[in-house]
């Protein structure tokens, strides 16, 4: 069986040095995997080659399921409902996987080594330091929270990342309405204490002002009625709408909705700094600015790379960018056996324009310098692949086929032959490019990245005996795998009163109690594990029963 089996290998192993032995069992890959978020746990657990070795290095010996985290915050979810120890998802695995609690610092590519740190409170040791070498290096360490330099925000702001997090949020919320209802305030103060702002319109963002504004609804109304009518929730926008990655009809209806319920949705005005007493911004219209005095301030604007990632970039000639670059096959420009993937990743596209001579010879199968109908049309799916923004162009322009490209680029010609020449080729794709786009930094996007990945580990042996592999455009050495594709699943919106906006793929939007419920049961399947799939249900029913639980 594949456990014993491996067992056996890592003995062999052990005896490295030993002569004869080791050289009849090969010695296992090692694999580093950096971070044991949405990337780092996907790719874990969909792993499945045992003849690999694993090390996972992160300061978190959990996975979060962070969608779940603004429900932290007014406590309709537990912070442990939503926390899987990684332990649990490596003990199930026929992998040979060990983990260790500390933070990658420095990445050493050309000697395959990363230096380490370890996280754990150790009070008489001091900092624990240690190296690690690889045969292949997965970095999926993430991103941080991204000030914009903005001055006061570090100290006076809360964030929404981690568990911590969500944890504190939700203390300073109880203990803003028992701040509120001592007896020795004044109005004034007890106004500046429940005035809760957020800054940063996007998705968190606008959940958390939901959630808030629920918990204030359904229980302080109870539990705190001499100081319900003293409560504002502000959030600031610094662009023109607030949800701006949704469809129109899901921003206008959340405005609309925050309108209503008394949400002051301030749109194109940005935060310029934050003291201790007030929050001051400028309207971006008419540069008007004004300070106003806060009791809790959320910032959730967006994220920037981890000094580690800034640094590793630098050493490998990616200077300024925000996100370490690899290719469509998830490995860091440069590097065979260096990957990254999720949020500190970006994955740079290929433009068709850059490669056109190249596709032009392949497709011309005979030669002829020109090619066919038949000829272009053959070889599309291989374009496609390596070149997904050639789907969309077609998808997007509704009912183009080749034969209308052909007919445009040749204009009038093209009643003479529909053979197209380098040059014409080049005009029908001449707009492919436009329709490039970034991956959005998401769970989904990471999840899937992980997925792939793993996959590709676990095929590789059976791809080494076969190099050669379908044929593929520029195969960069890489062609027996296929392209990394994303598949958009569809974007929830909770919008609070038990509302969600849901926006499918199709362009299908939907908003309402419906979707709400869609929400519960699509997040309830998502879990990592039947255990916080428990968790998360039961807190979701005590929740409706017996309200939140407020003790601070
Ligand atoms: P992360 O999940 O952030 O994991 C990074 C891991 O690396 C962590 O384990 C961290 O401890 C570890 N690490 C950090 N530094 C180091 C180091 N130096 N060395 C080793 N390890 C390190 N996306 C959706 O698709 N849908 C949603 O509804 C949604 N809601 C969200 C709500 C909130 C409040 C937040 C914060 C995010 C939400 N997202 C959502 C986005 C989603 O969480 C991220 O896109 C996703 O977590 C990215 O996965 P990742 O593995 O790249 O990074
Ligand atoms: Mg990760
Ligand atoms: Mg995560
Ligand atoms: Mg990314
Ligand atoms: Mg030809």
């Amino acid at each position: 069986n594949g456990r014993q089996d491996h067992i056996a290998h890592a003995d062999a192993n052990a005896s490295d040095g030993g002569g004869a032995l080791s050289e009849v069992v090969p010695k296992k890959k090692k694999v580093v995997l950096l971070g044991t978020g949405w990337a780092g746990m996907s790719f874990l657990k969909n792993l499945n080659n045992p003849t690999y070795e694993v090390e996972v290095v992160s300061p978190r010996n959990f996975f979060v399921f962070t969608p779940l985290l603004p429900s932290v915050t007014c406590g309709k979810v537990e912070a442990r409902s939503i926390a899987e120890p990684i332990r649990n998802i490596i003990i199930k695995k026929n992998v040979d996987i060990s983990f260790s609690e500390a933070e990658c610092v420095k990445i050493d590519p050309q000697n395959k080594k990363i230096y380490c740190r370890a996280t754990i409170d150790s009070h008489s040791k001091g900092e624990e330091e240690f190296a690690v070498d690889y045969d292949y290096l997965i970095i999926a360490v993430g991103a941080q929270v991204n000030t914009f330099n903005t001055p006061g925000v570090m100290e006076n702001c809360h964030f929404l990342k981690e568990i911590d997090d969500a944890q504190k949020i939700r203390k300073n919320v109880i203990e803003s309405f028992e701040k509120a209802s001592l007896p020795s305030l004044s109005e004034e103060e007890r106004k500046k204490i429940l005035h809760f702002v957020i800054v940063g319109g996007g998705p968190t963002g606008v959940e958390f002002a939901a959630e808030l504004h629920d918990f204030v609804n359904e229980d302080v109304v109870k539990l705190y009625p001499k100081v319900k009518d003293l409560v504002k929730i502000t959030l600031l926008e610094a662009t023109d709408h607030i949800l701006n990655m949704f469809d129109k009809r899901i921003t206008n209806f959340a405005e609309n909705k925050f309108g209503r319920e008394g949400i002051d949705v301030k749109l194109g005005s940005m935060v310029t700094g934050i003291n201790e007493n007030e929050i001051s911004t400028k309207a971006r219209g008419n540069g008007k600015t004004s300070s106003t005095p806060y009791g809790m301030v959320l910032w959730s604007t967006g994220i920037g790379p981890r000094p580690l990632i800034k640094e590793f970039m630098k050493q490998i000639g990616q200077g300024n960018r925000r996100a370490l670059a690899t290719d469509e096959w998830l490995r860091v420009e440069g590097f065979d056996n260096i990957y990254s993937l999720g949020d500190c990743a970006t994955i740079n596209q290929r433009k068709v324009m850059e490669d056109i001579a190249e596709i032009f010879k392949k497709a011309d199968k005979d030669n002829s310098g020109t090619l066919t109908v038949k000829e272009f049309q053959e070889t599309l799916d291989d374009i496609c692949e390596r070149y997904p923004q050639v789907e969309l162009y077609l998808k997007n322009k509704q009912k183009r086929n080749i034969v209308d490209l052909v007919k445009e680029a040749k204009g009038d010609a093209a009643k003479e032959s529909m053979e197209l020449n380098i040059e014409e080729f080049k005009a029908a794709l001449s707009e492919v490019d436009s329709q490039m786009k970034n991956l959005p930094a998401t769970a989904q996007v990471a999840n899937q990245q992980g997925a792939y990945l793993a996959n590709c580990f676990n095929r590789m042996e059976e791809c080494e005996k076969n190099p050669e592999g379908p044929p593929r455009f520029r195969g960069t050495g890489h062609h027996r795998f296929h392209p990394f594709r994303y598949r958009h699943l569809g974007q929830f919106a909770p919008l609070g009163g038990e509302q969600t906006a849901a926006q499918l793929p199709g362009d299908w939007v939907s908003i309402g109690h419906s979707s709400q419920w869609l929400w519960y049961s699509v997040y309830a399947s998502k879990q990592v594990s039947w255990r916080t799939r428990a968790l998360v249900v039961s807190d979701w029913l005590r929740r409706f029963i017996f309200g939140r639980d407020t003790s601070g």
